[in-house]
């Protein structure tokens, strides 16, 4: 288990960063955490490390945006909105959690039922009293 304090944007997406330096083909980061904490911050981290310079957001209407210009493909998928998981069935998720790229779901825990065997679960909290920009994000290997 991996704890990392940070006090502001930056210093999350440069823990983004140094992820995906470390990051494998094949693997699975999961994004636990409130609305605001900085999921997609250390999302938009982990895509400029693995070397990828278009623009990343949590898009609104689809679950899984596709990015193909690092130096492995990036599936970021983002389940809030998901009103039942056969929706995940739908876009075939399987492939995209057990091929060749780096996967990263916001908001995993509504989807909890489908992840693999294996994969990196990453917590991010606030805590008011350190601070309005502080985060407490925790890195742990899950294995059921
Ligand atoms: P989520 O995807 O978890 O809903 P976002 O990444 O979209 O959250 O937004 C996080 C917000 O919190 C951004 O406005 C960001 O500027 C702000 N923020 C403040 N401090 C931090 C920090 N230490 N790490 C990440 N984001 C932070
Ligand atoms: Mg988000």
């Amino acid at each position: 288990m991996q704890i990392t304090e940070t006090f502001s944007p930056e210093e999350t997406f440069q823990l983004g960063k140094e992820l995906a330096a470390k990051a494998r083909p094949g693997q699975l980061y999961t994004l636990v955490g409130d609305l605001g904490t900085g999921k997609t911050v250390l999302t938009q981290g982990i895509a400029k490390g693995l070397g990828i310079e278009e623009p990343v957001s949590s898009p609104t209407f689809t679950i899984v945006q596709v990015y193909g210009e690092g130096r492995m493909p990036f599936y970021h998928f983002d389940v809030y909105r998901i009103g039942d998981v056969e929706e995940m069935d739908e876009i075939g998720y399987e492939d995209y959690f057990y091929g060749q790229g780096l996967t990263v779901v916001e908001w995993a825990d509504l989807i909890a039922e489908l992840l693999p065997g294996r994969y990196q679960e990453i917590k991010i909290e606030k805590d008011m009293e350190k601070g309005f920009d502080y985060r407490k994000i925790t890195i742990q290997e899950v294995a059921k």
